[in-house]
Order: C-alpha cells, then sequence, then structure tokens
C-alpha cells in the first residue's frame, strides 16, 4: 500500500470518523424531519462507525431520502476497514499513491486525481442528473 506515517494514519483515521459522524447526523435529521415513524424510530438508532445493521435497515426500509448518505456511509465503513488491515491509499485503477492530501480532502477517494479525472470524463455523460 502507499506509505503514510502512523500520524498520517492517524489523521486520515480521525477525519474517516468525523466524515462518518457527519453523514450520521445528516440522517438523523433527514428521518427525523420525513414524519415517518418507522424512520424517527430509527433515527434512534443510528449507530457507530462498523455498525453494519443500522445501513442495512436503512436499506431494506427503501429509504430513499437518505440513500446518498447512507451510500457515502457505507463507503467511510469500507475505508476504515481498508485502512485498519494497512490496505489503503492506493488507486483502484493504476495502483499508484492516490495521496494524503487527496486523501484528506476525500477520505473515500478510491482513484488518484488523474484516474479520477478521466473516469468523470468517460462515465460523466452517463452520471449526470437528468432535471
Ligand atoms: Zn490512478
Amino acid at each position: 500500500m502507499a506509505q503514510f506515517t502512523d500520524e498520517e494514519l492517524g489523521q486520515l483515521k480521525a477525519r474517516l470518523q468525523k466524515r462518518y459522524l457527519e453523514l450520521r447526523e445528516e440522517v438523523r435529521g433527514e428521518l427525523e424531519r420525513s414524519g415517518d415513524q418507522r424512520y424517527v424510530d430509527l433515527a434512534g438508532s443510528v449507530a457507530d462507525p462498523g455498525d453494519d445493521s443500522v445501513a442495512d435497515m436503512l436499506l431494506d426500509l427503501n429509504a430513499a431520502i437518505v440513500d446518498r448518505q447512507v451510500r457515502e456511509m457505507r463507503e467511510v465503513e469500507t475505508t476504515l476497514k481498508r485502512l485498519a488491515e494497512l490496505d489503503f491509499g492506493d488507486c483502484i485503477e493504476c495502483g499508484g499513491e492516490i495521496g494524503f492530501d487527496r486523501l484528506m480532502a476525500y477520505p473515500t477517494a478510491q482513484r488518484c486525481i488523474r484516474c479520477q479525472e478521466f473516469h468523470e470524463k468517460t462515465y460523466s455523460r452517463e452520471n449526470s442528473p437528468t432535471l
């Protein structure tokens, strides 16, 4: 994997955990605003990083209002696992290093900046929302 100092790994881990908490708060807020009692109950049980069950429950409920957040929470969980296993920081396309600064800005980034730009150019047409 890419080489990071213990301090850098600590910072990346803290960055991911902070992002997870932000997403969790967003999910809780959205669920509470929804007024749907099933969602409100679930909002009270949204759990800590590494607890897959809440994301599973949200997926089961087909909670489209928090779809984006749930997907990103999943990404953060996966990234935290990979970081713990020291299988982290390499671009999934070219195998090069993603880079500490980029990971601090986008902690769930899976591609280096060059591959990301290429990926977006290639797929942007299909992925752009049709308004
Ligand atoms: Zn790359």
